[in-house]
């Protein structure tokens, strides 16, 4: 190559390097991040069933067209597969805002030792010391900051008017929470990335009437209405016709619905301001519901389907693809301790210590909840389950009971397996093989 050749190739390379570090997507609206920098938004939808999705296939009721218009996007994924580290709101999120499994994040407790969220690298820590702007609306109860759990730690906003509600069963809040986290994003400042994390607790009981959809039999004459107690659920559930089931499950839709509406106006929002190339959105839940599948309406009780099978929908703007990285575990599915690791690479930020992008070698779910309650104490329950090749074997760790499921021949594990099957031994080395949360 001629001199003159290597001065046009470096000005060739000075040029397209300036082009690519200062020539950004410019929209006049706050926020605009840095192509290396891109902005992350994180949804969660508290009690949220996968299979009541559409994007799961749900064909009773268009529960989340708007999720359905994300997932058609180029850059959108929908992960089938990925299960919660536990079956009720502080263990979960707490896993979602660590990486780490309740083991390792310690939270399993409402109340005394093991209620605090004591880790040092929330997902908000690590974005706030890599100079983002970091937002939150938080509508569960159990997660504001008068309880004192710490999970505001490492947000400079964390909005938690919703659920500093009265009475926060009831009601509808979806709405609230956007019309917060719309306002906080248009008060971004150029050039500041921001992480934001969006959390919808209308699934979660009492399930409300929303007279925009009008889902329940017309003809159903039960108990079942809108805004029923949570009383008045504990004291039916062992009772339950299919009649109420059906009438419980159309209520429940009817909130998912009032929450993806809401993620509609959000997305319009992002693409109206232009975010939309430099945005990834995760969309996902602290974990399930059960609609009377086990004579049970809640979570806590459980570690089947309904309530670990977790939703897991991320759009990565096409730019970032290389870098979203989500590996499935060797024995099938994914973890949810592995959502936070995935989400600081994509922004290109160090993954702490404990932490990995590499997948687990099976996965892992535990509860153990003591309810505050004293009229509630039936409902205490520990249990451990492990999930692998398709095999998920469950651990009540109080009784001793246990269960194996083929989630091959029955997702919905309604059909334990005999006490012959092949799979039990292997599936009770495995769970002796996991690391369990423990009261210290
Ligand atoms: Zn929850």
């Amino acid at each position: 190559m001629s001199q003159l050749s290597v001065k046009l190739s470096l000005c060739w390379l000075l040029f397209a390097t300036l082009l690519s570090c200062g020539g950004r997507e410019q929209d006049g609206v706050g926020g605009v991040a840095p192509a290396s920098k891109p902005n992350v938004l994180l949804i969660v939808v508290d009690t949220l069933r996968q299979d009541h999705l559409t994007p799961y296939g749900y064909q009773q009721h268009e529960t989340t067209p708007e999720l359905q218009r994300l997932v058609d996007e180029d850059g959108a994924e929908v992960y089938f597969g990925a299960v919660a580290s536990s079956s009720w709101t502080k263990p979960g999120v707490a896993t979602l805002f660590t990486g780490l499994d309740p083991r390792q994040h310690g939270v399993m407790r409402l109340l005394g030792p093991g209620s605090q969220l004591r880790d040092e690298h929330t997902l908000a820590q690590e974005f706030s010391r890599a100079d983002y702007a970091t937002g939150c609306v938080m509508s569960n109860f159990l997660l504001s900051r008068k309880m004192g759990a710490g999970f505001e730690r490492g947000f400079d906003f964390y909005d938690d008017r919703a659920a500093n509600h009265p009475n926060p069963h009831r009601g509808s809040t979806a709405k609230e929470v956007v019309d917060s986290g719309l306002q906080w994003l248009k008060q971004r400042q150029p050039g500041q990335p921001w992480f934001l994390v969006l959390h919808f607790f209308d699934p979660h009981a009492s399930f409300e009437d929303h007279p925009d959809v009008d889902w329940v039999d017309s003809d159903y004459q039960g108990w079942v209405v809108g805004g029923v107690s949570t009383d008045m659920l504990r004291q039916k559930e062992k009772s339950l016709s299919m009649a109420d089931r059906e009438a419980l499950a159309a209520y429940y839709d009817e909130e998912i619905h009032a929450v993806d509406m809401q993620i509609g106006r959000l997305n319009r929002y992002l693409k109206e301001a232009q975010l939309g190339s430099q945005t990834v959105i995760v969309f996902t839940a602290d974990h399930g519901e059960e609609l009377g599948e086990r004579k049970h309406i809640g979570h806590t009780q459980s570690l089947c389907a309904e309530l670990v099978d977790l939703p897991l929908v991320v759009y990565v703007p096409p730019s970032l693809k290389s870098r979203w990285q989500l590996a499935e575990s060797a024995a099938g599915g994914f973890a949810m301790k592995q959502i936070y690791p995935a989400i600081l690479n994509v922004a290109a930020l160090p993954i702490p210590e404990g932490r990995s992008l590499a997948a687990p070698e099976f996965l892992s779910m535990q509860v153990d909840f003591v309810p505050v309650r004293k009229d509630h104490l039936e409902k205490y329950v520990q249990k451990r389950a492990v999930r692998s090749h398709g095999i998920h074997y469950v651990l009540d760790t109080r009784t001793g009971e246990e269960w194996l499921y083929d989630l091959t021949q029955d997702p919905k594990m309604l059909h334990p397996l005999s006490s012959q099957h092949p799979g039990w031994s292997q599936m009770r080395a495995l769970l002796g093989k996991a690391q369990w949360w423990e009261e210290r």
